[in-house]
């Protein structure tokens, strides 16, 4: 009897794995890689959550705290969906888990049946599929093109319900493209919504305070009040705090859900560490004035990449608005052949090109659902990222 169980069978290793490994092979053997493939802010924590953490460890806050958190954390989320979002929780809707990915894990798991879809439109991050089928659920794929900028229709949403369909998972701003959702893109996929009860939203708002040029971020329960009793609004710590290390994230949504996705924390993980949870309770309650410096670093840098790899033959590149992302098309370079004689058949073959010819990391789009792309993270310097775009130039000038 094999030792691996069934479930398995359908779940692969993160596609992004093969590349991060050519790229780590090639940096030993001494290349002079530009890494653009992680999904991490290259800022660190801010020094008052910091300094949070490590007086959370002087006071002996060192011990076992209740599954859903802290109570000062779950009030401080009650009150940061009410100041931010206008969502009106109480504290017994919050579920605080280690990362915002055991949320979702926690929210796919507590709810799936065998043969329950889930929409993922995509582009999509690269777990919502793996988690959806370890849960026995069905993802269905919806795809979002570049033309409709990543982002779903409503007449593509009516068209993949169907009876079974439990879940729709949305992702504002995106990873991978980095395309927000605006009121009214919320609102249209709203009104399909609300002619089918039986669907529910998990909305993960993990890139919520990373937006540029203006742009309102706003949340689809708070667009569409009559959808709140069916949504989970999912935020976390990691991208906007630059605390990917620390491992917390945050849900709030209707009670019975809440307290089952509590039921399956307290059986695993029990709960986030809990010096991590008193960092978070300043994070949420303290100042954010450090945000729209960072931000506007990351709005230069997207501006000066977008810039560049359009001006790379056989690139287009939208403008998004928010996240640390850009997914350009590579359509024109489809069918070509590199300067070291490989045949650019997929975008697969693009990114193991341009690492091997010009030692740039990045992520091919088969990972996330959409070809032909490539997914840029600009969350790097401005100097490495000026360098990485010359070379993708230069990449795609060579390319005949
Ligand atoms: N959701 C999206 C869209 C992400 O990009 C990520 C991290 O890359 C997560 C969730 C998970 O974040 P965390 O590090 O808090 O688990």
């Amino acid at each position: 009897m094999p030792i691996i169980a069934d479930r398995m069978s359908a779940i692969k290793p993160s596609p992004t794995m093969a590349v991060t490994a050519k790229a780590g092979e090639l940096k030993a053997q001494g290349v002079d890689i530009i890494g653009l493939g992680a999904g991490e802010p290259d800022f660190d924590t801010p020094d008052h959550i910091k300094e949070a953490g490590k007086a959370a460890i002087d006071a002996g806050k060192t011990k076992y705290t209740p599954t859903n958190g802290i109570p000062e954390l779950r009030q401080a989320v009650v009150d940061k969906f009410k100041r931010e979002n206008d969502l009106t929780y109480d504290v017994s809707q919050v579920h605080i888990g280690v990362g915002g990915k055991q949320v979702l894990f926690n929210a796919i798991m507590a709810t799936l049946n065998a043969g329950d879809e889930v929409i993922i439109p995509a582009p999509y991050w690269v777990s919502y599929p793996d988690m959806v089928l370890i849960a026995g659920g069905k993802p269905v794929f919806v795809e979002c093109t570049e033309d409709e900028q990543f982002k779903l229709s409503p007449e593509k949403l009516e068209a993949t319900i169907t009876d079974k369909t439990k879940w729709l998972i949305l992702n504002s701003p995106s990873n991978p493209t980095g395309a927000a959702y605006t009121a009214d893109d919320l609102q249209a996929v709203a009104d399909v919504l609300l002619k089918h009860p039986q669907v529910w939203v998990m909305t993960d708002d993990m890139y919520e305070h990373l937006v540029y040029d203006d742009f309102e971020f706003k949340t689809i329960a708070q667009v569409e009040p009559n959808l709140f009793d069916r949504t989970l609004t999912i935020n976390g710590v990691s991208k906007a705090f630059a605390m990917t290390g620390w491992r917390m994230g945050y849900a709030c949504g209707p009670l019975d859900l809440i307290k089952a996705m509590n039921n399956i924390q307290s059986q695993s993980a029990s709960h986030t560490s809990s010096m991590t949870q008193y960092a978070c309770l300043e994070a949420l309650n303290g100042p954010l004035d450090f945000l729209p410096e960072r931000n506007a670093v990351y709005k230069e840098r997207r501006d000066i990449v977008v810039e560049m790899l359009n001006q790379a033959e056989g690139i287009n590149c939208l403008t998004p608005e928010g996240a640390f992302y850009v997914y350009p098309s590579i359509a024109g370079c489809i069918g070509k052949t590199s300067k070291g004689g490989k045949k650019i058949a997929t975008d697969s073959d693009f990114v193991t090109a341009l690492l091997e010819e010009e030692a740039v990391a990045s992520v091919q789009g088969e990972a996330f659902g959409l070809s032909p792309h490539f997914r840029i993270s600009y969350a790097t310097s401005t100097d490495a990222l000026k360098e990485a775009c010359t070379r993708i130039q230069l990449f795609c000038a060579n390319l005949t």
